[in-house]
């Protein structure tokens, strides 16, 4: 890591020449000839019929089936318990005869799911964040890397985005000390051309020195957590700053992008939003195309809708189950990520001419709901807030069934009648028996991460 002790006492100069240093590092890990290899590959095959989709998942899953069962101990030992053989499994329609993998079988059989050809000097160590209990270990295979990197580069090559590109990077990573008082509150990683804008400095005081500088750039892109770009979105317009250079796109990542921080980032930088739903597993991907529909990255592995629940518009809800291709050395079949999503299961063609399949909206995680008295989850509240204004941040909290406390960071001029307009609209929209609190705080709690949580539930 580039922020370690002797970190903060470093001359500006030296700190930059760090944050560099690192990213040499991580260009030679991200971008090698594999990388561009695959980019090239995937920049065609994005364009395939359904047919040959399907032709192309099935041949990569009857490889990894046979693979798993002859040199992955735990599948073997699974797959011959339920009097399965590799033949049994050949295409996707298949893999409902595979029992689902939790993160709690990764951590009681970790050495299971290494493969016995596998090299482990070629395997890179990886973690989920989260405390420690929460936390799952586990290992990318040799070939992960660069295909996870080319396919999130090939979602930004959908918008004209290219790797040598000039773009700045917001972080959680704290590159520059928490008590700097004076510019520059951003640091340089010259090897992956960005500028470091980090959350710990977007304060009401220092955001017209960040805006300045962004606007003295030509950064082609910004990217980073939406919570950390709205944070500077809203304080900017709140002072009425303009960028002089606006970017032509911002890319978000790690956390759902909310309506209100879609349009503060909107007004402020008038760049075209678009993310892709990964994580750090890397067993399963989706990226949004032009037209804002996420398309399974289907090369990558497959991502399966199961528990599916049709919804009110008429799509389909589910949980997210992955099988990744990139890493037969670790292989996650059937993998339960955590998360739930949308799905679009109609057979039409999206308006961009893509036809992997579609998904709507990424709904987070199953703790990332509310309860509802009446037995119903609600995972997003975003149009409660549509017509507040006086609001900089919120959160929903539920400790205890029937009761949800609002957690808000006022702006000036909050009225105390938008306490009124929430309750009616969870009364409205939600439940009109669910109680509702109001918490009143100087900022919301990023988790060890650095991400905010839209929906933190304690009762799962
Ligand atoms: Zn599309």
């Amino acid at each position: 890591m580039i922020t370690g002790p002797l970190y903060p006492l470093l001359p500006v100069f030296l700190q930059n020449a760090a944050c560099s240093f690192y990213g040499l590092t991580l260009r030679r890990l991200r971008f090698s000839k594999q990388f561009q290899q695959k980019l090239v590959q995937l920049k065609l095959s994005e364009w395939y019929s359904k047919d040959q989709i399907d032709e192309y998942q099935s041949e990569q899953l009857i490889m990894l089936i046979r693979h798993a069962f002859e040199h992955v101990p735990y599948y073997r030992t699974t797959m011959k318990q339920l009097g399965l053989t590799p033949s049994d499994v050949q295409s996707k329609e298949d893999l409902p005869k595979l029992p689902l993998l939790t993160k709690d079988i990764i951590r009681a059989r970790f050495r299971e799911f290494i493969a016995d050809n596998a090299t482990e000097k070629h395997l890179v160590h990886g973690h989920t964040s989260g405390t420690t209990g929460t936390s799952l270990q586990y290992y990318l295979g040799r070939n992960q890397v660069p295909f996870q990197w080319a396919v999130w580069w090939r979602h930004r090559a959908r918008f004209g985005i290219h790797p040598d590109m000039l773009h700045a990077n917001f972080t959680g990573k704290p590159v520059v000390p928490p008590a700097t008082r004076r510019p520059p509150y951003w640091r340089w990683n010259l090897p992956l051309n960005q500028a470091l804008i980090p959350m710990q400095q977007i304060q009401p005081e220092k955001i017209s020195d960040l805006v300045k500088f962004l606007g003295d750039h030509p950064f082609a892109y910004f990217s980073g957590y939406p919570s950390i770009i709205d944070s500077l979105s809203s304080q900017a317009l709140d002072q009425g700053l303009t960028l002089k250079h606006r970017p032509s796109c911002v890319f978000t990542g790690a956390e759902n992008t909310l309506d209100k921080q879609r349009r503060n980032i909107f007004e402020f930088t008038g760049a075209v939003l678009s993310d892709q739903y990964g994580f750090s597993e890397g067993c399963g991907n989706a990226s949004r195309c032009e037209h804002g529909v996420y398309h399974e990255d289907f090369e990558f592995g497959i991502l399966e809708c199961v528990e599916q629940e049709i919804i009110d518009d008429g799509h389909t809800r589910g949980k997210i189950i992955c099988t990744g291709f990139a890493s037969p050395e670790f292989p996650f079949i059937r993998y339960d990520v955590g998360d739930n999503a949308v799905w679009d299961l109609d057979t039409h063609v999206c308006e961009c001419g893509r036809q992997s399949a579609k998904i709507i909206r990424i709904e987070g995680r199953s703790d990332e709901y509310v309860l509802t008295p009446e037995g119903r989850k609600i995972m997003r509240f975003d149009y409660l807030f549509k017509d507040t204004h006086d609001i900089r941040e919120c959160q929903i909290v539920q400790k205890q069934p029937g009761e949800i406390t609002i957690k808000i960071v006022r702006r000036d001029g909050y009225l105390s009648s938008t306490e009124n307009i929430l309750r009616s609209g969870v009364a409205q929209w939600i439940s009109p028996k669910l109680k509702v609190n109001f918490d009143y705080v100087s900022e919301i709690e990023r988790t060890g991460a650095g991400k905010m949580k839209a929906v933190i539930s304690f009762l799962t």
